[in-house]
């Protein structure tokens, strides 16, 4: 019999109203002949409760007994709602997560689902009845209860519709679906019809907190069909499923993190090794780092600078600083209260001027950009923090999420073409599930190399809101498609840009690029003809921190220099020259087993 699992969000299951309405949904789906399985998360805003009593108590409590406290959230909510199924006269049963046999890591409060065992859910559900899994929960191999971080019953819920194959998991929650922006914060945010697993893999590990980034990974490796929806109606949702061929538009969703904190490195070494033994400490120490950025080095030396979530700060530095003696690096700096925006959209693999128009949103709003970064299907920059709202609805309409059909405001001078695409950029990530070892093991599907690219920095800019603007909307009245775009923390009151552009518009962009030189006294720009684009392309590469430290190793390994480096969900891209090519792609597919 076809599967379906369920999940409800603590807003849908906080009273013992809300809790029989689920309920009544699961029977529903069972008398139409599925097996079901419920994945509950805990009651309301039961697990911030929890997390303030413990630190009523202690401000360091120790991560294990958290996860003990935390797990009896959900424990409450599935002996609930299997009390409400039998109300209504069906068989159910409540399972905590080492009941269902959700095997994790060892790492307290977030930790990795390694294997889930089928054999008693299906038994139950053989048996006639509905199974109630505790969501956001498992066990470690010595039966220490784990939960899987924040927002973790997503990932249950899909990593069980993975296992048990199931034809449908739907996530009921307290919106209409999957909007452009938070409904919360942007009353004009329209709900989205069908979003493809890679955008909304990017939107909700750049801060959609709808669902939980992880839970995408899951559906997108095990093809499982996800459907948002709201719980208190009968609206059809948002279907999360592959990306079809239809015209998609050029942004999808506006993100957006708020309390974010950057890290600023000063005076790396530009050698081999120094990535691989920053992000090595960083991962030791399960951090996971975000918008990395490095710039190309400036006289021997390079800045490297990176964000990570306000709460991590103390946890990060410290890792950085004892790195850093290691690696004699001139200064370790830090900046708080900063907030990162971020559109996602396939379009941008198509279109030219999507950037330029995002910066133009933001200069017509005064809101200066700190730190950019970019993959394919998003761009994302650091701003202050106090500007956050103001900067998600301009872009939001800026962009014409707000309209029904989605069509592009007049907003001057930043035009949007379509572009035509190198087919090495459009192959995306394919055949995943052939590869798949531990359920969440990081998952690196392709490396390619594209030595068909060059790269062009300006540097001396003013650090002023438009300076990227006008830098883009210059390349992007040329029709050409830029790249992997990096902008660097500003240092005495000036900003570095670098990007890369295909090879052979490379003149056209430094013609293009000319008026606006000679209009900024103090710009310097550089370039150079020939380099080599590593992409790295796979699923939660940045959230899972072992990604970097092997790809960085292996590149350490093999002497090779890292220039330039951008991050994203599902994309890594690296530049290195363009000699190492070779060797770089060789020893990447041999580290990731694509031999
Ligand atoms: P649940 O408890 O059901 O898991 P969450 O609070 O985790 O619910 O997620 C739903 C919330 O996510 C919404 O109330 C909304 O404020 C927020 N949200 C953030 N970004 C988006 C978005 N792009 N689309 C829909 N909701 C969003
Ligand atoms: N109860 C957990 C939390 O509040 C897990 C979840 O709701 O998904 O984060
Ligand atoms: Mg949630």
């Amino acid at each position: 019999m076809s599967v379906i699992v369920q999940k409800f969000g603590g807003t849908s299951v906080a009273n013992a109203e809300k809790i029989r309405h689920a309920a009544s949904r699961a029977v529903e789906a069972k008398r139409r002949g599925h097996d079901v399985v419920v994945v509950v998360s805990a009651r309301g805003h039961k697990t911030d409760e929890l997390i303030e009593l413990a630190h009523g108590i202690t401000q360091t409590p120790r991560p294990r007994e958290m996860d003990m406290l935390l797990s009896t959230g959900e424990q409450e909510s599935v002996a609930l709602m299997a009390m409400a199924v039998h109300e209504l006269g069906e068989e159910a049963i409540s399972l905590t997560g080492a009941q269902i046999g959700v095997l994790t890591d060892t790492t307290h409060t977030k930790a990795r689902i390694v294997s889930i065992s089928t054999e008693r859910m299906r038994e139950l559900l053989a048996a006639g009845n509905i199974v109630i899994a505790a969501g956001f929960q498992g066990v470690d191999s010595s039966m220490n209860i784990t939960t899987l971080g924040r927002g973790g019953s997503d990932t249950t819920a899909t990593a069980l519709a993975a296992v048990l194959d199931a034809e449908l998991c739907e996530i009921y929650t307290d919106v209409e679906g999957v909007f452009t922006t938070d409904p919360r914060l942007v009353s004009s945010a329209r709900k989205v019809e069908r979003i493809s697993y890679d955008e909304m893999l990017e939107l909700a590990s750049l801060g959609a907190g709808v669902m939980h980034s992880r839970s995408i990974e899951f559906a997108k490796k095990f093809s499982v069909q996800l459907r948002v929806r709201p719980s208190y109606s009968d609206g059809p949702g948002t279907l999360i499923a592959p990306e079809t061929d239809e015209a998609n538009s050029i942004v999808t969703g506006v993100a957006f993190v708020r309390n974010e904190a950057l890290i600023t490195l000063v005076g790396l070494p530009d050698q081999p090794g120094v990535m691989s033994s920053l992000f090595t400490a960083l991962s030791g120490a399960r951090i996971p780092v975000d918008m990395v950025v490095q710039n190309v080095a400036r006289e021997g030396f390079a800045n490297v600078s990176f964000t990570v979530a306000e709460d991590e700060l103390p946890a990060a530095l410290r890792v950085v600083t004892s790195a850093a003696e290691l690696l004699k690096v001139q200064s370790v700096q830090h900046t708080t209260e900063l907030s990162k925006v971020s559109i996602v959209g396939h379009g941008m693999q198509t279109h030219t001027g999507v950037a330029a128009r995002m910066f133009q949103i933001l200069a017509d709003s005064g809101i200066n950009i700190r730190v950019v970064t970019t993959s394919e299907i998003k761009i994302s920059v650091l701003i202050d923090r106090t500007r956050c709202s103001d900067a998600v609805e301009a872009v939001h309409s800026g962009f014409g999420l707000h309209l029904p059909d989605r069509t592009l405001p007049d907003v001057g001078q930043a035009a949007i073409r379509p572009a035509s695409v190198h087919a090495a950029e459009a192959e995306v990530v394919a055949d995943i599930v052939s590869r798949l070892e531990g359920m969440e093991s990081i998952l690196v599907s392709d490396v390619s190399a594209d030595t068909q690219q060059s790269r062009i920095t300006v540097t001396g800019l003013p650090d002023d809101p438009g300076v990227a603007r006008d830098v883009f909307a210059a390349i992007g009245e040329g029709g050409v498609l830029v790249d992997m775009i990096i902008q660097n923390v500003a240092r005495d009151g000036r900003a570095s840009i670098s990007f890369t552009v295909p090879g052979n518009d490379l003149d056209r962009s430094l013609q293009l690029l000319q008026p606006f030189l000679d209009a900024h006294a103090g710009t310097t720009l550089t370039f150079d003809r020939h380099i080599c684009k590593l992409t790295i392309a796979g699923i939660g590469l940045r959230s899972h921190t072992d990604v970097g430290r092997r790809v960085f190793r292996t590149l350490a390994e093999q002497q090779i220099n890292v220039e330039m480096l951008n991050t994203s969900e599902i994309k890594l891209s690296i530049v290195i020259a363009v000699a190492q090519a070779d060797r770089a792609l060789q020893s990447l597919r041999s580290e990731f087993g694509l031999n």
